[in-house]
């Protein structure tokens, strides 16, 4: 099962994506947190993206579609893939769907934790307390907002449409989320 988590930062999609990889035995695709590997590794891409990441900007496609295309045609993950912060953007989307075409695989299914503004800002406040990310400052949140406004948010439409599309109120506590989520899940 190839399952989408869809939502504002800090809507709460790593943590249901955790969840998922227990249930299911899947695999958390989180570009957010390659990235950050590539940074942490001091690699080529990680000299490349340094600023724009800590900046809240979006790393540039390119790089992104390269990292994630290469987790897709991972056959020991195929068919249970459970991404996190991807696609972000029209373009990603397009680019993820000829990814799965070309390896046979597709989405099963597609989950948007939706969240305001407000709750955003005091978890994403908290986290920077926990795991000290240096794009969790109040600036940075505000851009990062702004950008999944103007760019993320019209990525809904490219999947509202289908039947495996389900919106979830993420402001709710984990554990109501999580078993929100569970109950489209047959397994
Ligand atoms: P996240 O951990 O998902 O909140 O992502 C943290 C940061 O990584 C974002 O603010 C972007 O700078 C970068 N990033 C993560 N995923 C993507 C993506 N799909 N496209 C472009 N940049 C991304």
């Amino acid at each position: 099962m190839n399952i989408i988590l869809f939502g504002p930062p800090g809507a709460g999609k790593g943590t249901q994506a955790k969840h998922l990889v227990k249930k299911l035995n899947n695999f958390q695709i989180s570009t957010g947190d390659i990235l950050r590997e590539e940074i942490k590794n001091n690699t080529e891409i990680g000299k490349k993206i340094i600023d724009v990441m800590n900046d809240g900007r979006f790393v540039n496609d390119d790089i992104v579609n390269q990292l994630l295309e290469k987790q897709v045609f991972d056959p020991q993950k195929k068919n249970k893939l459970i991404f996190d912060g991807y696609p972000r953007s029209i373009n990603q989307a397009k680019n993820l769907d000829l990814l799965l075409d070309s390896s046979n695989q597709k989405i099963d299914l597609v989950f948007f934790l939706n969240v305001n503004k407000e709750t955003i800002i005091k978890r994403i406040q908290k986290r920077k307390i926990l795991e000290k990310r240096l794009d969790d400052e109040m600036d940075t949140i505000l851009k990062r907002y702004e950008t999944y406004m103007e760019t993320t948010k019209p990525v809904l439409d490219f999947y509202s449409k289908n039947s495996n599309f389900h919106e979830i109120d993420g402001s709710n506590e984990i554990e109501q989320i999580t078993n929100k989520i569970d109950s489209f899940i047959n397994v």
